[in-house]
């Protein structure tokens, strides 16, 4: 690794794969290695805004949990406001509420209502894009807001899952792809 200006394929290099975890046959793509590299993690954000710009987005949305740490450090560069997309019941105040199919069963996300102003601006990013059934989920409660949807961003995409298939219409983006 070059140390000033790290490689997409060091940020690759930096998550661990963990075979059967959560469970039998899942392969959990690890990024707390890279959090823990300062210069990394850095590289990574800067990537992750791509072309955008202090002044083009108005916030960066977030999904729970793994996807805060990137979107929070991108709203940073990026000068605009956080809003976090939350598992259901973590929210405190009146939220929009979004449900998805998992392999057995279903999960809930929410916003609160008053999260964005119609007609913003945002950039939605998460760790990882696999079956697209979450970032499905978020962008459609960021239309609930109004929102206006500039990109769909991931650090990693497993493309085999063909997550993008739940996000036709919107600009997706991923930086390290499997
Ligand atoms: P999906 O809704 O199937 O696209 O799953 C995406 C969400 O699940 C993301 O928020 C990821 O953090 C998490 N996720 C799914 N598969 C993995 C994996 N293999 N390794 C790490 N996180 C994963």
């Amino acid at each position: 690794m070059s140390n000033l200006n790290p490689s997409i394929s060091d940020l690759q290099q930096a998550v661990r794969n963990v075979p059967d975890f959560p469970k039998p046959g899942i392969q959990f793509k690890d990024i707390t290695p890279l959090l823990a590299n300062g210069r990394l993690f850095a590289k990574c954000i800067d990537q992750l805004c791509g072309d955008f710009k202090p002044g083009d987005v108005d916030a960066v949305v977030g999904i729970d949990a793994r996807g805060f740490i990137f979107a929070a450090a991108a709203a940073l560069k990026l000068q605009c406001g956080f809003v976090p997309v939350r598992k259901q019941g973590k929210l405190p105040f009146t939220t929009y509420e979004e449900s998805y199919d998992l392999e057995y069963g279903s999960n809930t996300i929410a916003i609160h209502t008053d999260s964005i102003r119609h007609g913003s601006r945002v950039l939605l990013i998460d760790d990882l894009l696999a079956t697209g059934g979450t970032a499905g989920a978020a962008a459609e409660l960021l239309k609930k807001v109004g929102a206006n949807i500039l990109e769909i961003t991931f650090f990693i995409e497993l493309s085999f899952l063909n997550g993008r298939e739940k996000l036709q219409g919107f600009p997706v983006r991923s930086l390290v792809v499997y």
